[in-house]
């Protein structure tokens, strides 16, 4: 049955304001599976409108008043897991075991965590002889978040959540590749009577919904992520009005491979890295760099596990690999592969689009790709690709394996395996990037700062970044006479 998607804009449900509506494609079949509102400039302004109203009385909620109202959206979402992960698994295409066990339940954990810590957060305060100065933490007011279309929920939660939590309203646009589950949680929303317009979902294209947002005067910060390039043209915009920013942007990971790393969890877990939700993830290890006398062995122990992996029908429980999100995204990984190939790479395994049987015949499927042979300065191992591909390479010593680490523009996380402690601590130091792991990938703890470095982003959150991101700091003295 196709859906019918809506906004969300003052606690109702709306159509786009010049009744135009976007198409939204399953990619797994590649075929039209529901309707998503064509979003206006007009219908920006009109969420802006209802999150400022709604702003005085939900900033002076206290704090636990705020938190059991996420928690009661919560446990809703909770409530509909099986329902919200078979909706994102066909949204984007990601096995829907991936979505039953990893997103739609991290979007539960997302608004328990920012409830839990607005109860907790706190400021500071700073004594001297005769003089107190304290800080007060403000919520900014109406706020703007962008998301991208890979981790949809999971990723639209991580930013209202906290927005919410530090007091501020919200106007979210969720990526109009990947729109269902933000219309969903709309709608539980409706249904459990959240307070109206203190989170609005306005639907729609980036160039003019989300400009819209960015550009809204009455829009005090703007929290986003997706794509460098986009990024940098929202810190441009921001720029004009000094719009507080965050940018959670893109990605070209890599994974240091020490011959002494410790081998029982390394290959699971760095073929999870790689393919994970198609390669489609932010922090997916895509460059992998292996010391040299342990080369061979682990690229053949890695092309055999991906030729083993099962691309297909994401709703079959057998299936690893999804599709690829969109025929534009296809379109873009083939030619990255194609641009390897051009480039003088080996393509071990993969390389090639899959034709499974049945419904899934027209569906946009990518086979798990190995290459070998490319240097650490071609396109191939600079720029992000986001999909099914790693590239190998190898090195002798510590130092070359820093250099080929850090030989790309972005910085947004690594990880290391080794047994040696002072070598993992001596590289964590010095790879440039926001988030390093060792002998581990993915693990989060939600507590800690998330963000990159170089053309990966600006600014951080998780935990009390996010909080002190989503507030204004005010320093008051106190001269005691
Ligand atoms: P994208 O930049 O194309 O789109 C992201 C969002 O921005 C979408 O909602 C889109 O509609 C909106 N948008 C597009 N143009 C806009 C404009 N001019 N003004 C305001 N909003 C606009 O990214 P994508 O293709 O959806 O997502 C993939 C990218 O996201 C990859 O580069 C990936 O690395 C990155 N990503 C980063 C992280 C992280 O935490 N660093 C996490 C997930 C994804």
């Amino acid at each position: 049955m196709d859906l019918r998607l809506s906004h969300l804009i003052n606690g109702q449900a709306r159509s786009a304001g010049d009744g135009a509506w976007l198409d939204v494609f399953e990619p797994a079949t590649g075929q039209v599976c529901g309707q998503c509102p064509d979003g206006t400039a007009d219908d920006v302004a009109q969420a802006v409108e209802a999150a400022q109203r709604a702003l005085p009385a939900w900033s002076a909620l206290p704090a636990a008043d705020r938190a059991a109202w996420m928690n009661r959206l919560a446990d809703a979402l909770e409530a509909r897991v099986d329902d919200f992960a078979a909706a994102e698994s066909r949204d984007v295409g990601k096995p829907l075991a991936l979505a039953r066990n990893l997103d739609i339940p991290r979007a539960v954990t997302n608004l328990r965590f920012f409830a839990a810590a607005a109860t907790q957060f706190a400021s500071e305060s700073h004594g001297a002889p005769g003089i107190v100065n304290y800080t007060l933490r403000q919520p900014l007011g109406v706020v703007g978040i962008i998301s991208p279309w890979n981790l949809p929920l999971y990723l639209f939660t991580w930013k209202f959540a906290p927005a919410l939590a530090a007091g501020n309203c919200v106007v979210g646009k969720p990526s109009e590749v990947t729109p269902v589950t933000a219309w969903m949680l709309g709608e539980l929303a409706r249904e459990i009577g959240f307070p109206a317009g203190v989170f609005n979902i306005v639907q729609g294209r980036g160039a003019v919904v989300g400009q819209a947002l960015v550009d809204h005067a009455q829009v005090k910060a703007v929290s986003f992520t997706g794509s460098t390039a986009v990024g940098v043209r929202i810190a441009e915009s921001c720029a004009r009005s000094l719009k507080k920013t965050s940018l959670e942007l893109g990605g070209k990971n890599a994974t240091l491979v020490f011959a002494d790393a410790p081998r029982a969890k390394l290959l699971d877990t760095v073929v999870r890295s790689a393919f994970l939700n198609s390669g489609q993830i932010c922090l997916c290890g895509s460059r992998l760099l292996v010391e040299r006398k342990y080369y061979e062995e682990f690229r053949d122990a890695l092309v055999a596990r991906a030729q083993a992996m099962v691309v297909g029908d994401p709703n079959d429980a057998a299936t690893h690999l999804g599709p690829v999100v969109s025929k534009v995204h296809f379109d873009k990984v083939m030619a990255c592969i194609e641009l390897a190939r051009a480039e003088g790479g080996r393509v071990l395994c993969g390389g090639e689009a899959v034709q499974p049987e049945g419904r899934c015949r027209d569906g946009w499927f990518i086979a798990p790709t190995v290459i070998e042979g490319l240097g650490p300065s071609c396109r191939t191992n600079t720029e992000e690709i986001f999909g099914p591909v790693v590239t190998l390479q190898a090195f002798d010593t510590d130092e070359e394996a820093l250099a080929l680490a850090n030989a790309t523009p972005y910085g947004l996380s690594a990880s290391v395996w080794t047994s040696d402690l002072s070598r993992a601590h001596r590289l964590a130091e010095r790879i440039e990037a926001g988030v390093v792991w060792v002998n581990t990938w993915m693990n989060r703890d939600l507590r800690t700062p998330f963000g990159g470095v170089k053309q990966s982003g600006l600014g951080r959150e998780g935990g009390w970044e996010a909080l002190r991101f989503f507030t204004e700091a005010k320093n008051v003295t106190i001269d005691l006479g």
